[in-house]
């Protein structure tokens, strides 16, 4: 293959999209395999769109994930500029070109004219398109235009009765009429180029060797593979990556919110990044085999345009529950612990200056519930009943605590605890089989009733470590309010 040389063009609208992180993602994985180059180009040009600061919060989210890049805004590797408003000289010399080799011409059509010549190709069951008005204009009419004051844009000369054919990487073959397209705008009134021909003079100069994009992008594709001919620019290959649907089936809309849509939301929550990575490159890209969770080097290796769907990827939550959880259960209890940490200080439970053995305490906490756990900001909830004065006994719980055999239960548990010098796991372990040898209970009937007074709860993490972390005092307090309640 050809250096490979490919790239990630957002347009600075926002936050990270999870449809551009997966294009991304896409995009690095295709470089690495390769021994490629990937690189980041800002697409600026639609100014009424730009969103101030967007750079760095694209950017950031894609350091986050940990797709880097070889080029880009900050990274010069001699194609730059990396952002299109600075490369408006550029553009000008090529739409010049087209304009003196009259395969592209200025258009002094307004807005009203255009509304108006589109309403009337509707109203005759027409699919509107430009009517080709101001392709053929003498210099006197275009002066009499200007002498108006009107501003052109210019316009791209779309061949007549042509195919274009696309042999997407992706899709196969995909053939376009252009007597579909009407000519389309590639410069402004003021100059600055419209997205297909940026795009178009950009890949070519910055040598892409490959276009991997989503399939939004499709219909563009033969307006840029006309700008290439008209340029005597040979075409980069083009790959089309399947739309993601949520889990609804259908197409994503900006509004939906059935799902989280920005990567960075994703960092708030606390998710680890190399469970992101793994899901996205899970929508629309198999693997050969059956294993399903990958290190960014295992997808490097197995990655392979080949092995990207045609048919739509749809969001899964269920599928980001499961790979989150396993990146979580495998991550050192250290790193899940320093990501938990935020959120139960922000929640008010833990103080802002952690002490050691706070530290040490936390970190414990984390461990018992480390297994269960898809993202950290779930610790907040997960841990609440370390936190609270009183567990209350309701619904289940309270049946529990009802049994007959209870409070003697209690009362022994409560006696054994009281006994204890050394609060740990395996000391509380021996007390509770101290309180089954004393009491006859055992099993469920042992277990139970003291898990649901101390934690409340019917089901949780494993008792003893609980127990210890709850702490003597508030354990029992618990374990006789229980008695009492019981009684
Ligand atoms: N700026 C375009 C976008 O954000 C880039 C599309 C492309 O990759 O060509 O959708």
């Amino acid at each position: 293959m050809t250096d490979v040389r490919v790239r990630f063009a957002p347009s600075p609208t926002g936050h990270l999209h999870i449809g551009g992180a997966r294009q991304a993602l896409f995009n690095y994985l295709f470089a690495k395999h390769h021994n490629g180059k990937f690189i980041i180009r800002i697409e600026d040009t639609d100014q009424a769109r730009n969103v101030e600061a967007a750079t760095d919060k694209l950017l950031n989210s894609m350091k986050w994930l940990g797709v880097v890049w070889d080029e880009g805004p900050d990274e010069d590797g001699g194609f730059g500029p990396y952002r299109s408003m600075e490369r408006m000289d550029t553009y000008e010399k090529y739409v010049q070109q087209l304009l003196d080799q009259d395969l592209a011409y200025y258009c002094y059509m307004t807005s009203e004219e255009l509304e108006k010549e589109r309403e009337e190709q509707l109203a005759r069951g027409e699919m509107p398109k430009y009517s080709g008005r101001d392709r053929n204009l003498t210099a006197d009419e275009r002066a009499a235009y200007e002498a108006k004051g009107i501003e052109p844009v210019v316009r791209f000369k779309v061949p007549g009765s042509e195919t274009i054919h696309i042999d997407d990487a992706i899709r196969g073959e995909v053939s376009f009429d252009t007597d579909g397209i009407g000519d389309f705008i590639i410069a402004r009134t003021d100059g600055v180029p419209t997205y297909n021909f940026a795009v178009s003079v950009d890949d070519y100069l910055m040598k892409i060797s490959h276009v991997i994009r989503g399939e939004e992008h499709l219909s563009n594709t033969p307006r840029q593979v006309m700008i290439y001919q008209a340029l005597g620019f040979t075409s980069p290959t083009f790959a089309h990556a399947p739309l993601i649907l949520n889990p609804d089936r259908q197409k994503m809309s900006k509004r939906d919110e059935s799902i989280m849509q920005f990567v960075e939301q994703y960092q708030d929550y606390g998710y680890l990044p190399e469970a992101l990575v793994n899901f996205l490159a899970l929508l629309g890209w198999s693997p050969v085999g059956e294993e399903e969770i990958f290190t960014m080097d295992n997808l490097i290796e197995q990655f392979s345009l080949e092995r990207v769907s045609k048919a739509p990827a749809v969001f899964d939550e269920s599928k980001l529950a499961w790979v989150g959880n396993q990146y979580m259960k495998s991550a050192d209890v250290e790193r899940v612990t320093e990501l938990s940490i935020p959120f139960l200080q922000k929640a008010g439970r833990i103080s802002e200056n952690l002490s050691a053995d706070e530290h040490a305490w936390v970190t414990s906490l984390v461990g018992i519930y480390q297994e269960q756990m898809h993202y950290a900001a779930e610790i907040v909830e997960l841990t609440e009943l370390f936190f609270k004065e009183h567990v209350d006994y309701e619904g289940e719980a309270a049946e529990v605590i009802g049994a007959e055999h209870v409070p003697q239960v209690m009362e022994s548990l409560a006696r054994q605890i009281d006994q204890l010098d050394v609060f740990e796991a395996d000391e509380i372990k021996k007390a509770i089989k101290a309180v089954q040898k004393e009491t006859g209970a055992k099993g469920k009937q042992l277990f139970m009733p003291i898990r649901v007074a101390v934690t409340g709860q019917t089901h949780g993490p494993e008792l003893p470590k609980a127990i210890e972390l709850i702490g003597k005092d508030a354990v029992l307090a618990r374990v006789n309010k229980a008695a009492q309640q019981s009684s």
